[in-house]
C-alpha cells in the first residue's frame, strides 16, 4: 500500500472536476501538498493512506474548482452604490471625477483588499482586475494569498493627465518587478481603444509580444462606444485591435455586446476569449451580448462580475444565472447554454481566458489547489437531482463555507483567515465618509 504525506486532506465530498470528461466523484477524497493537488479518487480507496496536517470531512458539501471572475475593478468596491442609473458615458464622467479626489495608493489597497474578502465568500479564487496600479496594492493581494491577473493598464483619460503613471518604461519595470510571481499572473491591459492612442496599442503589442504576457481591454461595450472608436480610428472597436494585431489567445475582450456576425468569426478564428459582464451590460443598459452565439462561433467565454460601481457585486454564481436567463430569454429557446455548460464559463473556459488552464480551472492531479466548498445541506440546495443545475439556478454566495487558494485555506466556515475583515471594513466605511464629501 501506498502511503503519501500530504498538508490538507479532503474527505467524503462529491467532487466536481471539471476535467475534460467532467467526471463527478461521489464519496470523494482530494488532497493537496503545498500548492498542488497530489490525489484525487474516492474516501474508501483501499491502495493509499495518507498522514496529513488537517483533515476536513465534507460529509454532505460538494468541493468545485475555485470561481475564475475574469474581468473587474476591485478597488471600486469604495464606490459601490454610489452611481446608478445612469448611462455609461455619464455613469463614467462621475466615476472618474470621484476617482480623481479619492483614488490613491492607500485607497486601492483597501478597497483591493475588501473585493479578495467578498471574492473568497463567493467561492472565487481567481481573478482579473484592471484599475490603478501601484506597488502597494499588489503587494497587499500577494500578502492576503488570493490568485490575481493583473498588470499596468494604459488609458488616456480626461482629467488624469497629470498621472500618466502608465508608459512603456513605468510599464515594462513593473511587470519585471513581479515576474515569476506564483500568485501574480501579469497582463498588459488598455481600458478600451477610444481611450487609448496608436502609440499605446503599438507599446502594449510590444510587451505583450517581448514578455510573452495576455492582453486585456474593454471592447465593443456600448454604441456610444462604437461611435467615439469610429471618430477616433475611424473603424470598429475589434477591427482596430485585428489591424494592430492585438487579436489572439492571449487576447481577452471584456464585453463584446455589439459584435457583427463577422466580429464573431473573427474572434473565433482568432481563438481570442471574450469576458461576459452581463449584470453590467444590463444595468447601464448597454444592451446583451450574443453570447449564445459566440459559443456556438467557438469562442471561448467566461464571465465577469466588472466593478462594483457598475453591478453591485462581485458574485460569479449569481452573474452566471442572469447571463444563462437573459440568454435564454433573447433566443426564446430555454435549451441554449445548459447548466453545465454555464459552469465551464466560470472554471475552465476562465482559465483559458486568462492564459491558467494548466493551472487552475479544474480539480485534476498535477493542477494548483485552488478549490471552493459549497454546503448541499442548505434548505436551497436540497433535494438534488443535477448539481450543475443547482449551481447555476438555486445556490447562492452565502452557500460556500470553504475556500482554498494556491493550496492555503483562504476561508474556513466562512471565517476569512489570511485578512482582517473587520478592521478592513472599518477603512472602507471611512473612506466611504470621505468620498460622500466629494
Ligand atoms: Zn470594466
Amino acid at each position: 500500500m501506498q502511503t503519501l504525506n500530504v498538508d490538507t486532506l479532503f474527505t467524503n465530498a462529491i467532487i466536481i472536476t471539471m476535467d475534460a470528461d467532467h467526471r463527478i466523484i461521489n464519496n470523494g477524497m482530494l488532497a493537496v501538498k503545498d500548492a498542488s493537488i497530489v490525489w484525487i479518487g474516492t474516501t474508501d480507496a483501499q491502495d493509499i493512506q495518507f498522514t496529513c496536517m488537517q483533515t476536513l470531512d465534507l460529509t454532505g458539501k460538494v468541493i468545485i474548482p475555485g470561481l475564475i471572475n475574469t474581468h473587474g475593478h476591485w478597488a471600486m468596491t469604495l464606490f459601490r452604490g454610489l452611481v446608478d442609473d445612469l448611462r455609461l458615458e455619464a455613469w463614467l464622467e462621475k466615476i472618474w471625477q470621484v476617482e480623481a479626489a479619492a483614488i490613491n495608493p492607500q485607497t486601492v489597497v483597501t478597497g483591493s483588499e475588501f473585493a479578495v474578502i467578498e471574492m473568497l465568500k463567493a467561492g472565487t479564487t481567481c481573478a482579473a482586475d484592471m484599475y490603478w496600479q501601484y506597488f502597494e496594492s499588489f503587494d497587499a493581494v500577494k500578502a492576503s494569498g488570493f490568485r490575481m491577473v493583473n498588470g499596468p493598464s494604459f488609458a488616456d483619460i480626461p482629467g488624469f493627465e497629470h498621472r500618466r503613471d502608465v508608459n512603456y518604461k513605468a510599464a515594462v519595470e513593473f511587470l519585471d518587478h513581479y515576474a515569476n510571481d506564483p500568485l501574480i499572473h501579469l497582463c498588459i491591459q488598455a481600458h478600451s481603444t477610444y481611450m487609448t492612442n496608436i502609440q499605446m496599442l503599438e507599446d502594449i503589442l510590444r510587451i505583450s509580444n517581448d514578455k510573452q504576457i495576455g492582453f486585456i481591454t474593454h471592447a465593443a461595450e456600448s454604441e456610444g462606444e462604437l461611435a467615439q472608436v469610429q471618430q477616433k480610428h475611424g473603424k470598429r472597436p475589434i477591427q482596430v485591435l485585428d489591424d494592430m494585431d492585438l487579436l489572439g489567445e492571449k487576447t481577452l475582450l471584456a464585453h463584446c455586446v455589439h459584435l457583427t456576425d463577422e466580429e464573431i468569426e473573427r474572434l473565433a478564428e482568432t481563438g481570442t476569449s471574450v469576458s461576459h459582464c452581463v449584470s453590467s451590460n444590463l444595468k447601464l443598459s448597454s444592451g446583451i451580448a450574443r453570447i449564445a452565439d459566440m459559443v456556438k462561433a467557438g469562442v471561448n467565454v467566461s464571465l465577469g462580475t466588472d466593478g462594483p460601481a457598475s453591478n453591485n457585486d462581485l458574485d460569479l454564481l449569481h452573474e452566471a444565472q442572469i447571463a444563462a436567463l437573459v440568454q435564454k430569454g433573447i433566443t426564446k429557446d430555454p435549451t441554449v447554454l445548459p447548466a453545465e455548460q454555464m459552469f465551464e464559463m466560470l472554471t475552465i473556459n476562465g482559465a483559458r481566458a486568462v492564459g491558467l488552464s494548466d493551472k487552475i480551472g479544474s480539480l485534476e492531479v498535477g493542477k494548483l489547489a485552488d478549490l471552493a466548498v459549497l454546503d448541499f445541506d442548505a434548505v436551497n440546495l436540497t433535494p438534488y437531482y443535477d448539481l450543475y443545475s443547482h449551481l447555476i439556478y438555486a445556490a447562492s454566495s452565502a452557500d460556500f463555507c470553504h475556500t482554498m487558494v494556491h493550496g492555503k485555506m483562504m476561508m474556513q466556515d466562512r471565517q476569512i483567515l489570511t485578512l482582517d475583515e473587520e478592521k478592513i471594513k472599518a477603512e472602507v466605511r471611512s473612506i466611504a465618509d470621505k468620498v460622500r464629501q466629494i
